[in-house]
This record gives C-alpha cells, structure tokens and sequence, in this order.
C-alpha cells in the first residue's frame, strides 16, 4: 500500500503553487494524497506568515494537525520563521521556508520513506558514479558569474545556478553512507557558492542552512558524525577563490575536521595581466592570504594553476609570476601556455605572444616549479601519514596523502601494500620522495 500524506494549503496564490509542486512530486513519486487526518501516516502543513492573523491561524492548522495526527512538517512563509514554529510548537518533524518543494521532500523521505518504484530503484540512492567506489564529485553549482578574458565556459553553461543546499547535502550523506571515503567539493566559482540565491536558507535534517561555502563546509565536515561508513571522510575543496570569507574554514582544517587542502586557481601574480584576464579576487594580496593560512594550518597544502604566455605579457611580468612562485611556495601547481580558445575575449587583446614564446615560459615555469615541490616534498621523509588506498600491484600499492587529489596530483608508493584493497586506509612511513611523488613503507 502506498503511504499517505495529508496536506494543508494556507495563503496566497504563490503557496498555492507551491503546494501544487510538493502534491506534484508526491504523487509522481507514487505517495498517495490523504483526504483525512487520521487515514494520513504524515501531514505537511503549508502556512502564510503575512499578517498577525495569518500566523495565528497557521500556528492553529500547526497545531490542529499535530493533535489529530501527531507527525507534521511545516513549510512556507511561517517557516521562514523556523523559532517561532518550534516554540509554539516544538514536536514538529521539519520545518522548511516557502518554495522550498526539495527541501520538503528531503523531510518526508526522510520520515515516510519512499514507496518503491521498479525503474528507479534499479539506481542507488548515491546515484550511478564513474569514480572508484572510495571517492566521488560533489558538485554543488552550475555556470560562473565572472567573464575571465580567456574563458568561455559562461558561455557555455551560463551564469552561476547554486544547486539547493539541501540537495547537495543529501547526495553528500548518501555518498557517506555508501561507504564513500572522501567527497571532493567542485564547480567553477566554489567560493562564490549560493551568491545566485542571495544566500537563501535551505533546509538538511530538519535544520535551516545557509547557501553559503562556509555553512556548507561546517556541515560537510560533520558528515562524519554520522557514524558507520560516514566516520572517517575526507572532504577536498576544489576552485575556492581567494575571496576573504575562505579565511573562515582554514580553522576547520586546522582542527582536522576538513581536508587541510585547497585547489585555488590564481593564474598569474602580475596585477595587470590578472586585470586583463578579468579574475575574480585580482585585488586581494595573495601572498599575504597564503601566509596567514599557513599560520593557523601549518599542514594546509595548496594547489593552483597559472597560464603563461598571456596576450601582453612581458618578460618582467612573467618574471614577477616566477618571483611569485618562489615566494609562495605552493606545494602543486599546474601550468599552460596560453592557448586562444574560439570565442575567448582575450584573444583580441594586444601583443599576442608568439605561440613559441608562450611555451618557453611554461617550460622555465615548470623547472622552478619542480625544484620547489622537490624540495617541500622532501620535508615529508620520515613522516607517518595517513593514505587512502587508490590501486594494487605486484609491486605494492599506490595511494593518496591528504596532500594529493585523485588524478591532477602526486600519489604515494607502498612498498609491502599488496595486502591492501582500492579503498583501504593506511599509515606509511615515508622513505622517499621525488618533484612529484612519495615512496613509502606501510606501518599499520
Ligand atoms: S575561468 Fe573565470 S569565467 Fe571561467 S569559469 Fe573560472 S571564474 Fe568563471
């Protein structure tokens, strides 16, 4: 039999539609609707918060609902004030703001528990994944609203559109609970995450959250209090630009409760070309950034790109990037020659440089480049570290530290690891290490 829910629709023309869209996906998702309260296994309660009046006769249905059958989530314009609902009435399972259909959903999947459907239960609740079963994408927005002179992916894929920030921690928990041992965070504007929604407050486990990096990062790393598989997670940031709100989440790596990683593109380190190039974040003092991250998390690795060989650049200002590099000493970094993209904005920029040129410089890039990941992965011989294991061979296996994300860094060779499973955690003593990667002997 399918389970029922109640509905009870208050207000204006818009919650009316907002009820339309909740029924709707109820229905699509083959609850059935209950025309009493006592024939219903949940009710949801749509309210108006317009007017004294309209509170008051929403907190009644609240309250009615609750009495006649005793398992209510709440939505709508009175949600929005989540207090005033749990105050006056605090056995209510949920309680989401108006035209919140996800949201609302997530709480009566996560009470009533979805009927099954033969065509989509064939998927898992984690959804089909191309990643190894130990690692997965979290991706939490589509489209960019920067016009970067060299890129074209606004084009492509539009302004900035945050996923709800319920959604994405749902597929995050499900992931967690499948046994997933490090989600990595990625779009193309983390940092700027939920900037399209003005920060709207969703909903994750009957709790509001902002749509906002920071609270979305506080509640992925709390993934692990979950328990089970969830316990031990790391969580990757990928594409973090370095606005000054990113400061707030280094104290969370500090504590160990977020991957001490962050993947931020700078590009280049010369003022005027990152005007030319239109960056987000060109006026902040980077070195500066980098230095006070390191204070509070001395372990952070940092991880970027640069292009070289952008329209314009000068010797001195490819210098001023190499300066740039030897002064940051960033633990992984990538970096192109310019290459004109069809439709990029910056190929109708000024003094192209020659397509020879742009290649020297990405190679003298990459040979300072080396000489400091060489050394700074030097630093690391003798240590433990943690790895998770990503193969297996004869000759042992092959892992990942915290330092390294799956497919764009180094890796960890272990030597006596063929016990080992794709999958697995592992404590190596560190014995070698090259500009790139780690060799290592399996402790524990
Ligand atoms: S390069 Fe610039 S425009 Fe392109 S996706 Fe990244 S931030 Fe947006």
């Amino acid at each position: 039999m399918s389970p029922k829910v109640g509905f009870v629709s208050l207000g204006c023309p818009k919650a009316l539609v907002d009820s339309e869209r909740i029924l709707s996906q109820l229905r699509a998702e083959g609850y059935a609707i209950s025309p009493s309260y006592d024939a219903a296994d949940l009710v949801v309660v749509n309210t108006c918060g317009f007017i004294d009046a309209a509170v008051e006769e929403s907190l009644d249905a609240i309250g009615e609902a609750l009495a006649e059958n005793g398992r209510v989530i709440v939505t709508g314009c009175l949600g929005a004030k989540g207090d005033l609902v749990r105050e006056a009435h605090p056995k209510v399972l949920a309680v989401t703001g108006p035209h919140a259909a996800d949201e609302v959903m997530q709480a009566v999947h996560a009470h009533l528990p979805r009927p099954h459907d033969p065509y989509t239960d064939l998927v898992p609740p984690q959804g089909v994944r191309l990643t190894p079963a130990h690692y997965a994408y979290l991706k939490i927005s589509e489209g960019c609203n920067h016009r970067c002179s060299f890129c074209i992916i606004p084009s492509l894929r539009g302004d900035l559109a945050s996923r709800s920030i319920g959604e994405v921690m749902q597929e995050a928990e499900n992931l967690a609970k499948a046994g997933v041992k490090e989600i990595l965070v990625i779009s193309q504007d983390t940092s700027a995450y939920g900037v399209d929604v003005k920060y709207r407050t969703g909903f994750w486990q009957g709790r509001p959250l902002k749509t906002r990096m920071t609270e979305l990062v506080r509640a992925l790393s709390r993934l692990g209090e979950l328990g089970g598989a969830a316990e031990d997670l790391w969580v990757r940031l990928h594409y973090v630009y370095p606005y000054p709100h990113v400061d707030e989440i280094i104290p969370l790596m500090a504590e160990g409760k977020l991957l001490p990683y962050l993947d931020v593109p700078f590009q280049h380190a010369s003022p005027r070309i990152l005007k030319l190039m239109k960056r987000p974040a060109s006026g902040e003092n980077n070195l500066e950034r980098i230095r006070a991250w390191r204070a509070i998390c001395p372990d952070i690795t940092i991880r970027s790109t640069f292009i070289a060989g952008f329209p314009g650049e000068t010797e001195a200002e490819f210098r001023q990037l190499l300066d740039f590099l030897e002064e940051a000493e960033l633990d992984r970094v990538g970096c192109f020659a310019y290459s004109p993209v069809d439709g990029a904005k910056a190929n109708a920029l000024p003094d192209p440089v020659p397509a020879e040129l742009r290649e020297e410089r990405r190679a003298r890039f990459m040979a300072v480049q080396e000489k400091i990941s060489r050394r700074r992965l030097k630093r690391r011989i003798g240590k433990t570290l943690k790895v998770l294991v990503d193969a297996v061979d004869e000759q042992g296996a092959v892992a990942r530290s915290a330092a390294d994300a799956p497919e764009i860094d180094g890796v960890v060779h272990i030597a006596g690891g063929k016990a080992l499973k794709p999958g697995d955690w592992a404590t190596v003593k560190i014995e070698r290490a090259d500009a790139h990667d780690l060799w290592g002997r399996i402790i524990g």
